[in-house]
């Protein structure tokens, strides 16, 4: 969960303070340098010591505007990026209100702070920073209740009592049906991330939940942003509110080095393995617009050797949880998550940010690279552009004030002087680390026997590691775009030779029809042409192609609006515009392949042959612990030759 080590965060503490106070806040920091301390804003004695004890050496904006206004009991509307602190402006006050009732009425376990929060993960940590700040409370419970895991706990902990309960709405609604949560006491609502819940969905239960609180009350909402939506229900629960807003925090952290790759959209994944083979990183998190996308590339990645997992808004959150401490835990090293599901993810080992697909607004770019460079590290941003993005670039460029640097795609040689440095770190790794005993002993008798050079057999002893698979990576043809698509398409097939093949089932894709075929000169590299270029799909997006004379079955997202198939199927080919629709299969059913499996090695290169994770994690053998073995992936014995995605 959130790490709370005092000295670390301490470096945090600094370190967000200067990114929340850079930029917009810049002029205001100028002109009154010294802002007023935690003391200053009439907080109690003993949450005073603890955020002095964490290491928070001043309230940041968020901080400083609000925690005086809902110390005075009003009602409060706070608007701050993401990062800004929003947890302690409400979490604060709300303590040291709850310090002061004790003083005055002595220890009560009633619920008098109800603090709704959008997922399993935001609750987790607002409880636990709830905890952090009340180290010097006695008697006092925060209780975190969500769903995805089990009632019991819950339950004994809220008949326990507990004065602060953190929640899910979905849980919070459910037990306040069993009548476990009662709310008569209730002195304080917050409600947290107010945006992110409405996007999931929650501004129902939302409302049900406050319909069910007492009228006396005192009302905060922390959002990141402000919706109308948003605004409706503030106006609706929230009595005379303050609204407080801390602008964008557009500026980028200088501790994070933003760079971008020009690259087509198929040659993403050559690009990020060759990322990860020649720079050294941590833990990662590579940001897809899809969840489809992010199982897909999470799979190629482990197909690669890389120890990946995929998060998206489909996984239970329990799962989610568990796969980020994972991350956390160096147990995976990649994680390729969607916006939504890596939102306010604090992992300290990130150490890189791929920005894999271009995100559509500078806000979710900050966001998003600001999961790096935590606690006072430096952290690495890099950002794959097709040249159509171009101007998202110049956008995010312009509103963070900063320039993201050109990288050129890491080259062959890059790689290979990757690979030889690889190699011979194993094998010192090994020499260093492992009791030899046994081999040496077996090495020296076959010398003896055999009478040779011991260099001879190394080599020979490096060639059964190898495995068959070749040591360096081939340099890449430059391919026209014509070939490229071709082979794309062949790529797809898992085949080469150009042999049409029924689609197959994809996960995520639905076989569409469209109406163009051999009659129309329709060849593969045209309609992925078409697609990508004038239906402005991305390679990805395209499954498995199969012509015939008059028309052609494709593999597309199955979740293609109806606006966006008119807007496909207006494109024309030689001519013949694309018409393009869901298939139904001929009369008796599905020309489609549905429902065929899909085969190995699907477009994937067997894992390469350092397998390296990223940082430290050689292994000579191949295969790492998520290589593709394991997954049944990837390997195919048949064909040792890398298949060459670039
Ligand atoms: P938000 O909810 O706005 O996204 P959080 O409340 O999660 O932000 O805070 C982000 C980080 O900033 C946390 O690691 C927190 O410990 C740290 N932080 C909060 N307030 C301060 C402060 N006054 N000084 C230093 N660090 C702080
Ligand atoms: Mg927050």
């Amino acid at each position: 969960m959130t790490e709370f080590t005092p000295n670390e965060s301490q470096l945090e503490t600094e370190q967000d303070l200067q990114e929340a106070q850079s930029g917009h806040q810049q002029e205001a920091a100028a002109a009154e340098p010294a802002g007023p301390t935690f003391a200053d804003l009439g907080i109690d004695g003993c949450v005073l010591a603890a955020l002095e004890n964490i290491g928070y050496e001043k309230p940041s904006p968020i901080q400083e505007a609000t925690i005086p206004l809902l110390l005075q009991g009003r009602d409060v509307v706070g608007l701050a990026q993401t990062g800004t602190g929003k947890t302690a402006a409400f979490a604060v006050p709300a303590l040291s209100r709850l310090a002061e009732l004790a003083d005055l009425n002595g220890p009560s376990s009633t619920t008098k702070v109800l603090v709704l929060a959008p997922t399993r993960e935001l609750a987790l940590q607002v409880a636990e920073a709830f905890s952090s700040y009340a180290v010097n409370l006695e008697d006092f419970t925060v209780l975190p209740v969500y769903g995805g895991s089990s009632y019991g706990p819950q339950l004994g902990g809220l008949r326990r009592g507990a004065q602060v309960v953190v929640g899910t709405p979905g849980r919070v609604i459910d037990h306040l049906k069993r009548g476990s949560l009662q709310l008569e006491d209730l002195q304080y609502v917050v409600l947290d991330e107010a945006d992110e819940m409405l996007r999931m969905g929650f501004a129902e239960d939302v409302e049900t939940i406050l319909s069910q609180t007492p009228e006396e009350k005192q009302v905060a909402l922390f959002s990141a942003t402000m919706p109308p939506a948003i605004r409706k229900i503030a106006q609706k629960y929230l009595r005379n509110p303050e609204e407080v807003t801390v602008k964008a925090k557009t500026t980028t952290a200088k501790n994070i080095r933003q760079r971008y790759l020009q690259v087509m959209g198929p040659h993403k994944l050559e690009a990020m393995t060759r990322l990860l083979e020649v720079e050294e990183h941590d833990g990662i998190i590579v940001f897809v617009r899809t969840k489809a996308a992010t199982e897909e590339v999470a799979e190629k990645l482990r197909a690669r050797g890389h120890a990946a997992a995929a998060i998206n808004g489909d996984i239970p959150q329990q799962l989610r949880e568990k796969t980020v401490d994972q991350l956390r835990e160096g147990k995976i090293d990649i994680l390729v998550a969607t916006d939504v599901a890596a939102r306010g993810l604090d992992v300290e080992r990130i150490s890189l940010v791929v920005n894999y697909d271009i995100p559509h607004d500078t806000e979710s770019y900050v966001h998003r690279i600001g999961r790096t460079g935590r606690a006072g590290r430096t952290g690495d941003a890099v950002l794959f552009m097709t040249p159509r993005e171009k101007y998202l670039l110049r956008a995010i460029e312009r509103t963070t004030r900063q320039p993201v640097e050109q990288m050129p795609m890491p080259t062959v040689d890059d790689v290979n002087a990757t690979r030889r440095q690889t190699f011979a770190q194993g094998i010192t790794d090994a020499i260093e680390g492992e009791d030899l005993g046994l081999f040496r002993d077996l090495v020296d008798s076959y010398v003896a026997e055999h009478d040779v050079d011991p260099v001879e057999v190394a080599a020979a002893l490096a060639v059964i590691a190898q495995d068959g698979r070749p040591f360096f990576a081939e340099e890449l043809p430059e391919l026209s775009k014509r070939k490229d698509r071709e082979r794309r398409r062949d790529d797809r097939d898992g085949e080469s030779g150009g042999r049409n093949r029924a689609p197959r089932s994809e996960e995520g894709k639905a076989t569409y029809w469209m109406a163009v075929g051999h009659k129309h000169r329709a060849a593969p590299g045209a309609i992925v042409g078409a697609l990508t270029n004038e239906g402005g799909l991305d390679g990805s997006d395209i499954g498995a192609i199969e012509i015939r004379p008059s028309f052609t079955l494709v593999g597309l997202p199955d979740d293609l609006s109806r606006d966006d198939l008119k807007r496909l199927g207006e494109i024309k080919i030689n001519g013949q515009s694309l018409d393009i629709r869901m298939d139904r299969g001929p009369k008796g059913g599905g020309g489609s392949g549905a429902g065929r499996p899909r085969g190995g090695g699907y477009g994937d290169r067997p894992p390469r042959s350092g397998g390296r994770g990223p940082k430290g994690k050689q292994s000579f053998r191949g295969n790492d612990r998520f290589g593709g073995d394991r997954f049944g992936e990837g390997r195919d014995k048949r064909k040792p030759k890398f298949k060459k995605n670039y």
